[in-house]
C-alpha cells in the first residue's frame, strides 16, 4: 500500500514529512482508516483519517 500524502510536521522551518507508523480502523466506520503519524525528526505524532477509497 502507498501513500503519498504524509502530512508534513508543522514544527520545522523546512518541510519534514511524516511517516506512517500505525494505522487503525473504526468497526462503525470501515471505510475510515485513521493512521497514526509520526515525525522522524522531533517525534512528533499525529492521527489523521485516511480514505482508502475501496470500501472492501
Ligand atoms: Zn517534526
Amino acid at each position: 500500500m502507498t501513500y503519498d500524502e504524509a502530512p508534513a510536521c508543522d514544527r520545522h522551518e523546512a518541510t519534514v514529512p511524516m511517516e506512517l507508523r500505525t494505522m487503525h480502523s473504526d468497526s462503525s466506520r470501515p471505510e475510515e482508516v485513521v493512521g497514526l503519524f509520526e515525525c522522524p525528526e522531533c517525534g512528533y505524532e499525529r492521527r489523521l483519517p485516511i480514505r482508502t477509497g475501496e470500501a472492501a
